[in-house]
């Protein structure tokens, strides 16, 4: 029997484990490793709440858990409850899945002030992940600025903009739902330091800041270049495009809620004493080494918080070498340390924060065709029993799959009407509602 650890039960660990079931037939056992007591990683914790046909994918993970050969040990930290030399003496391959959770900073004057948030951390906090229920982002001013032009900053710009009922549906925590609902935010700028052209954002994403109930984009007809150049772009970005030229031929609305993009715009620093009191904006223009270059005019713009979606970093794990330039762990093709050391890695961890959850999927199988060319034969370890063992004797209260499905039924007994869900955006809770006190 060949046995494989796959750190993190995100889609990345997730598809690794129907790309083994699918290569090694019976003859492997996977366990899916998670610091959480709740698996899906990304889909539960990133993916927009009001984007729920795109967390619908659990339930193929789902399938991929439900049999014998796939075990789920959700609340183990790998690095401090069990180390990476530990799950080697245990498993033949160990798979790191992790995925980017941590942000890029900014890396400007006042990028450390309350009030600046990384999109890790406000997205984690409206999708109710435990290390960021405790936010309390300052919706109390009029103006927030969103740095970045991918789709993260769409949906930070969205969510920010959504009256409470156009959440029906959605499986927003009510921490977040009630804060959005006291929220004074009417102006939500969205700061890209590169032009319209250059925007990382899907035509259906940004399609949605159309339909808005009490909120309309505003962009400024003088960032296209000729509508010619447009020919240039690929279909889906010219269709983005198209979208972005016809928001600013409509102009301003009468809607009380301005998503407000401002192009050739990077941020230089952030104002404030004790808090976040503004934005300085350096004007840009396009090199021909197509990145963005400051012309030295600047302009500051009062606002009370700001959101940087610029992208993710991985969190290293001792024992496992990390590229501290990309933000990944340090590998090739997916191998980390070279053939026979049984250690690699799929998805955001291998690669950085790029694709789409889909673009996980041949990533996975591609690391299990490797695997299975570095070790032709299973080497007789342990696999789960092994670290079960280890566990109990550390007194690790690990989580099964069928304990998730219990947190699962509770919080599907405790949703909102017409939610799929509230979740418990706590350890102790999710724990408690397993294993009452
Ligand atoms: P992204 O697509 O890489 O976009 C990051 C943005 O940040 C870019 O516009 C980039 O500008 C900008 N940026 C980076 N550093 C900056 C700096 N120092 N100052 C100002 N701007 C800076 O990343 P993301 O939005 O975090 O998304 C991550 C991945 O998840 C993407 O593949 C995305 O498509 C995916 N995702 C998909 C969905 C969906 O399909 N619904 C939703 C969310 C996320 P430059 O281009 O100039 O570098």
């Amino acid at each position: 029997m060949r046995h494989i650890a796959v750190i993190g039960s995100g889609p990345a660990g997730f598809y690794t484990a129907e790309a083994a079931l699918k290569t090694f037939g019976s003859e492997v056992r996977v366990d899916l490793i998670d610091r959480l007591p709740v698996p899906y990683g990304l889909i539960r914790s990133g993916v927009a709440p009001d984007h729920q046909s795109i967390k619908a994918v659990t339930r193929r993970y789902e399938g991929t858990a439900s049999g014998e050969q796939v075990r789920f040990f959700g609340n183990v930290t790998v690095g401090q409850d069990v180390t990476v030399a530990e799950l080697r003496g245990f498993y033949d391959a160990v798979v790191t899945c992790t995925g980017a959770p941590a942000d890029k900073r900014l890396g400007i004057p006042g990028d450390d002030l309350p009030g600046v948030i990384g999109s890790a951390a406000f997205v984690g906090w409206y999708n109710g992940h435990p290390d960021f229920a405790g936010l309390h982002p300052p919706l109390d001013g009029e103006t927030v600025a969103v740095i970045g032009n991918g789709n993260v900053a769409l949906d930070v710009a969205r969510i920010l903009a959504k009256t409470p009922d156009e959440f029906a549906g959605s499986d927003i925590v009510a921490h977040a739902l009630e804060a959005l609902r006291l929220s004074r935010v009417r102006h939500i700028l969205v700061c890209g330091r590169r032009g319209p052209h250059q925007i990382a954002m899907t035509p259906k994403e940004l399609g949605e800041l159309g339909h808005l109930t009490r909120a309309a984009p505003l962009v400024d007809p003088a960032a296209f270049p000729p509508a010619a150049d447009d020919e240039a772009l690929d279909p889906g970005q010219r269709k983005s495009v198209t979208l972005l030229r016809g928001f600013a031929t409509a102009g301003a609305s009468d809607k009380p809620v301005a998503i407000d993009f401002r192009f050739f715009s990077s941020p230089v620093a952030i104002l404030g004493t004790d808090r976040v009191e503004g934005i300085r904006l350096e004007h840009t223009a396009l090199g021909a080494d197509g990145r963005a270059h400051g012309d030295g005019h600047t302009a500051d713009i009062p606002c009370t918080m700001v959101v940087s979606c610029i992208g993710y970093r991985s969190i290293t794990i001792e024992g496992l070498p990390y590229d501290d330039k990309s933000g990944h762990f340090a590998n090739e093709d997916g191998r980390i340390g070279g053939i026979g050391s049984g250690l690699y890695c799929a998805g955001w961890a291998r690669r950085g924060p790029t694709g789409t959850i889909g673009t996980n999927r041949p990533d996975g199988f591609q690391i299990v065709e490797e695997m299975a060319k570095d070790l032709p034969d299973a080497q007789g370890k342990a696999g789960g029993e092994g670290l079960a063992r280890l566990l109990a004797e550390r007194s690790v209260s690990a989580v099964s799959f069928d304990d998730w499905r219990r947190i699962e039924d509770a919080e599907q007994g405790r949703a909102r009407d017409g939610s799929p869900r509230e979740k418990f955006v706590d350890l102790a809770e999710m724990i408690a509602a397993i294993r009452p006190a």
